[in-house]
């Protein structure tokens, strides 16, 4: 098989490592997540991840405890790095090289983010897990996403989610939305739908980068998106 991509980023919420938890780090998520990511690799995919931190803690909701944003913020890049640890950790124990990469510095668990040293794990095989978001506040996973895969010339976004591709309302309110198999950016812009917030959507659209959105629960999905199948939605130029 000659995978549709050569180089993919793997954005993963932080919502989604909770499982049917309420909070934290779901270990039959990790597992599941691990041998995913290692199915990948095994077809010589090169695989970066972004992962969130929503299953910890979200800048924003750090108002409502009194905590600046910016505080907050960080609080959040921290969150994404704990869950990079968790992700790098179950890997590991399935026999799949990575590096945890963090955008603000802390030397003795992650490496700072150099790109042609990112760029040359992935070429060496290596699963390369980016913590962190970009380091800056006011920023989410998604603009992280979207700005790595550009720096590392991923060919594509695969973001992970709850439901199975962009619907035209939101499924689970309303009964009557239907669901594209193909979007260009454009027409996501023009029918107000959302894919990724608008910071994250821009750096994709001026740089063409494809994103395909897609459940992540169902266990076929990442392999037949690599197989070149229709899955989720391919949001393209
Ligand atoms: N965050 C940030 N800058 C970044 C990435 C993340 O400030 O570049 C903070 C922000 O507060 C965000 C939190 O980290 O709410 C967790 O990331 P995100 O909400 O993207 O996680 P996800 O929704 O994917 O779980």
């Amino acid at each position: 098989m000659t995978p549709r991509y050569k180089r993919v980023l793997l954005k993963l919420s932080g919502e989604s490592l909770m499982g049917d938890q309420n909070y934290g780090i779901s270990p039959n998520m990790l597992t599941y997540y691990a041998t995913q990511i290692k199915a990948l690799q095994k077809v010589g995919v090169e695989v970066a991840v972004v992962i969130g931190g929503g299953n910890i803690f979200r800048g924003l909701q750090a108002k409502e405890s009194g905590i600046e944003r910016v505080q907050g913020d960080y609080m959040g890049m921290l969150a994404t790095v704990i869950n990079g640890m968790a992700l790098q950790s179950a890997l590991e124990s399935h026999g799949v090289y990575t590096r945890l990469i963090s955008a603000v510095e802390m030397k003795a668990i992650a490496e700072p983010y150099i790109r042609r040293r990112a760029i040359r794990h992935l070429e060496k095989g290596r699963v390369v897990i980016f913590g962190a978001g970009i380091g800056s506040p006011y920023f989410t996973t998604d603009s992280a996403a979207a700005l790595r895969a550009n720096e590392v010339s991923a060919d594509v976004i695969l973001k992970g989610t709850r439901v199975d591709g962009i619907y035209s309302a939101d499924p689970e309110k309303d009964p009557s939305a239907t669901k594209f198999d193909k979007l260009s950016f454009a027409q996501v812009i023009s029918m107000g739908l959302s894919v990724m917030d608008m910071t994250a959507f821009t750096i994709c659209q001026e740089n063409n980068l494809p994103i395909v959105v897609f459940d992540i629960n169902r266990r076929e999905n990442l392999m037949e998106i690599i197989e070149g199948k229709m899955v989720g939605t391919l949001v393209t130029v």
